[in-house]
Formats: C-alpha cells, sequence, structure tokens
C-alpha cells in the first residue's frame, strides 16, 4: 500500500485510507496532469477494488464512466450539496443528453479543468448498455429448487439473435453473455460465440456445468472470457437435493476443472439459502479447490415480481421454504464472507487464499457495516442499469425476473419509458440521494421492489427503515 501511496501522491493524486471501514479514498488535486491521473486512477482502482470500497473524488462522471459508480461528484441540490456552495456554476455540455446520469449530475464546472480543455473528450455514461444478455432456451437439463427455467421452451431462431448481436456490435455494446436455461443445451451457442468472439466481444458464458460434453467444452472455451458455473451443493448429495437430478455432481466437477484451465475468469454462483448458511465452510472449500476466481452468493428472488404474473414454476420464496431468507440472514452471511479475512483484506498485490466472496443480486447495501459492502456488487448489474436481456421470445427485458416487454431492439428497449423512468432516480428515497454507496447500491432491488409493493419504483423492502 505504501508504494501505491506513493506513486499516486508523485502523480498529483491524494490517497486517505479508513482503515476500520475499509475505504480508500483518492482525489485528484489541482497539481495532477489530468490525463496521465486518469491512467493511473484506473490501474489503482483495478489493484483495490478486490479488498477496499474505493472512492474517488474531483472530477464528473464523465471523466472516467467505466469507474462512475466510484466517483463522488456533487450533484444537483436535492441529490447532493454542490461544492463551495453557490460560488461556482455548472453548465451541460453536448454529451450529457445521451448521458445516462444527467437526472444526478450539475454538468461540468465551468471554471474547471474539465470544462476549460477537456470537454471535447468526455464520454456520456452509459449512453447504451455496458452489455446484452441472450437467453438462448428456456430449456434445462437441471430442475434447480430456486429457478424459473423449465425442461422445455425453445429459443429465437439464429438469424434474429445474430441481428441482435450485429446492432449491439453497431452500438458500441462491449460485452455479450449467454445464459438459458442451460446455454450448452441451445445448438445456437456455438455460432454466437464465434460471431461474438469475431466482433470482438468481451465474452461471458453462464452454465450448469453438467449439460454439456467435453467435445463441446473443448470447442466453446477458447471463445470464452469469463465463465459463471452455478454451484447448487458442496457435495454429490446437496448438489442432487438443490438441482433435483441425481448423479451428475462427478461430471459437473471434471466440466468445471476443464472450464477452470481452459478459461481467464472462472466464476461460481450460489442462490443463497439455508443449506448456505449451515454449511457455507463446505461450500467455501469446494470453491477454493476448485480455484475460482470469485464466488458470488445471490439474493434469492421471490416466485412473482408483484406484478401478479408468476415468474418462477418451483418452489423459491414461499414462507418458510429453504430459500425465503430475511434480511438477518443475509447479514449472516455477509458477516461469514468478512470472517474469511479475520484481520481485514490482504494488500493488495499479495495474493489471496481462495476466491473472492461476493454477495450479488441487488440488496441495500447499508444493511451492512461499512467494512463489508466492499464484498456487495450492488445493483448496478441488475435490473436494466447496466445491461439488457434477450429473452427467448423474442424481446429485451430490463433483467432475467423483470419480465417488461421493452421493445424487440436494443436502442427502442434502452430508450423506453421503464428504463427512461429508472433513470430519472426520481423514485430514490431520500436518503439514498445523498449516499456515497448509491451508484453501487442504487438504492436496492427494483424486482423487490415490485414483489414487497406492487411498484418497481418504490422502496426495496429490506430498505432500513430509518432510510426509508
Ligand atoms: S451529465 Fe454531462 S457533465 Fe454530467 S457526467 Fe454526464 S456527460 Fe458529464
Ligand atoms: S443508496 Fe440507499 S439503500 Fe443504498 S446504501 Fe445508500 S442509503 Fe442504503
Amino acid at each position: 500500500m505504501t508504494d501505491i501511496k506513493k506513486q499516486l501522491r508523485a502523480n498529483g493524486l491524494g490517497v486517505s485510507v479508513h482503515a476500520k471501514d475499509n475505504i480508500v479514498e483518492l482525489s485528484l488535486l489541482g497539481t495532477a496532469k489530468p490525463l496521465i491521473a486518469r491512467e493511473i486512477l484506473y490501474k489503482a482502482l483495478n489493484g483495490l477494488e478486490p479488498f477496499f470500497t474505493v472512492f474517488i473524488r474531483g472530477m464528473p462522471f464523465c471523466f472516467m464512466p467505466d469507474a462512475r459508480d466510484h466517483i463522488l461528484y456533487r450533484r444537483r441540490a436535492g441529490f447532493h450539496i454542490l461544492p463551495g456552495g453557490a460560488g461556482r456554476s455548472y453548465g451541460a455540455i453536448r454529451q450529457c443528453k445521451a448521458c445516462a446520469l444527467r437526472t444526478l449530475c450539475p454538468g461540468i464546472e465551468t471554471g474547471s479543468v474539465f470544462y476549460r480543455e477537456l470537454r471535447r473528450t468526455l464520454r456520456p455514461v452509459l449512453a447504451v448498455p455496458n452489455e446484452i444478455v441472450f437467453e438462448l432456451t428456456r430449456r434445462c437439463n437441471l430442475a434447480c429448487r430456486v429457478c424459473f427455467a423449465g425442461r422445455t421452451g425453445g429459443g429465437q431462431p439464429l438469424s434474429r439473435l445474430m441481428t441482435a448481436l450485429r446492432e449491439a456490435r453497431r452500438l458500441g455494446v462491449k460485452d455479450v453473455r449467454f445464459t438459458g436455461g442451460e446455454p450448452t443445451l441451445s445448438r445456437n451457442l456455438l455460432p454466437m460465440l464465434k460471431a461474438a468472439r469475431a466482433l470482438g466481444f468481451y465474452t461471458l458464458v453462464n452454465t450448469n456445468a453438467c449439460g454439456a460434453d467435453s467435445v463441446l467444452l473443448d470447442k466453446a472455451a477458447p471463445l470464452i472470457d469469463n465463465v459463471l458455473v452455478s454451484l447448487q451443493g458442496y457435495d454429490a448429495a446437496s448438489e442432487s437435493r438443490a438441482a433435483g437430478v441425481k448423479g451428475l455432481f462427478s461430471r459437473k466437477l471434471a466440466n468445471m476443472r476443464r472450464l477452470r484451465a481452459g478459461i481467464r475468469a472462472f466464476r461460481l454462483g450460489t442462490v443463497a439459502s439455508k443449506s448456505l448458511l449451515r454449511n457455507f465452510k463446505a461450500y467455501h472449500a469446494l470453491a477454493v479447490s476448485l480455484k475460482a476466481d470469485v464466488w458470488e452468493i445471490y439474493r434469492p428472488m421471490p416466485a412473482h415480481g408483484g406484478t401478479g404474473r408468476p415468474i418462477f414454476g418451483k418452489e423459491t420464496m414461499t414462507a418458510g421454504s429453504e430459500f425465503d431468507l430475511k434480511a438477518a440472514d443475509m447479514k449472516r452471511l455477509s458477516a461469514a464472507i468478512a470472517a474469511l479475512e479475520p484481520g481485514g483484506p490482504p494488500s493488495p498485490g499479495l495474493c489471496r487464499a481462495g476466491p473472492r466472496v461476493l454477495l450479488a443480486n441487488p440488496m441495500p447495501l447499508c444493511l451492512m457495516p461499512a467494512a463489508e459492502r466492499r464484498n456487495l456488487l450492488g445493483a448496478a448489474f441488475d435490473d436494466g442499469h447496466t445491461r439488457l436481456v434477450h429473452d427467448p421470445r423474442g424481446f429485451f427485458k430490463p433483467s432475467y425476473y423483470i419480465e417488461e416487454r421493452l421493445g424487440d431492439g436494443i436502442e427502442q428497449a434502452w430508450n423506453s419509458d421503464y428504463m427512461r423512468a429508472l433513470r430519472s432516480f426520481s423514485w430514490l428515497a431520500p436518503r439514498c440521494r445523498a449516499c456515497d454507496w448509491l451508484l453501487k447500491c442504487l438504492g436496492g432491488s427494483r424486482f423487490q421492489a415490485a414483489a414487497g409493493g406492487g411498484n418497481y419504483f418504490g422502496n426495496d423492502p429490506w430498505l432500513p427503515k430509518e432510510r426509508a
């Protein structure tokens, strides 16, 4: 850490560490050369983020759009207090029209280097989604108690998927992900991966690693940058209980090892359950033995989205079920994750003993102590905040669970009424507007808000009462 601090300070960047809360604050000082400082900041962020919550001060979001959730930029009154009070003036620039944060942002301070020298080079935040998720099929070879997929259900013809892929390329989307159901059961997986690779996308695949034969995996692996394998159990018995199918665990283990060896980023994902709470150490030991880079633990989603339409066909969060977890249960999980590093995070640059363990799916970050919030992914990847999901029925929706038909094309969906309402941020609870974690947390889950109160733009039911 001392070396990182020295390098940052030598380049006009301020560093302060709040060890108790595992927070590092970086700031651009007046002496910095902004373009050089930005390169260094991105590198510092990559090194520090696995260990700390990192906040960055002294720049508008559009100076580092890929780090927007770390930037504490003083937003319009009502969302945040402007720095220096009334003495400063802010102006919109051309890019603001396309910027997803324009309702939070006051514009660029007109006396600043960003306005005087850099305003033509700034990029709007999320003018298009970062990622398109293709649900290639609804079909799955497992019957996981917590999942929405079924044994049947087709997908879109390859030609329609290719049209959507080309639209994503034309718009400048960076990542594409293939999922299902179980995507290895779709004959479109390999051609889509090949096309995505040829078009220069970063490619991700979600799989249960039980369905594919080794030949398919060997063909697919070189085309995948990042794989996420669902880990339902920690041994053969718990896996077959959760997945509803017996006798596949040894095949799954072999396939996971094959994927680990062939793909750069290897992640595991488990829906939180009472079994996971009871057997956390056994699950973690398996994740360590599989040499996973990341193990994500998901907040369970209820069987309906509050819209009156059933979403899941199986057991999910019915009262008293395996997946009926309360906020207190997630707090216990968060504490168990923190306890994996009893002395706090290891120094940046040193290796972790096992995978990075994260709580995923949106939930209010303020449920957890500040020191544990570095282990929460927040809402940025869900609810439509940064990505769209292509449903097997041929339309785009905001997330796996939110079954709103936003449109048949990416541009149409990204500019639909739901997405405009989402980006208005007018629905945020008053406390959220002034919260430093806002752009990571985004006030919790829109899906859970609908499940709890019938309205996507209400409060997440887990929002602590004093913050509502
Ligand atoms: S609203 Fe405008 S000034 Fe603010 S981050 Fe977006 S592009 Fe930059
Ligand atoms: S944004 Fe809102 S819900 Fe999230 S941590 Fe802040 S106050 Fe809590």
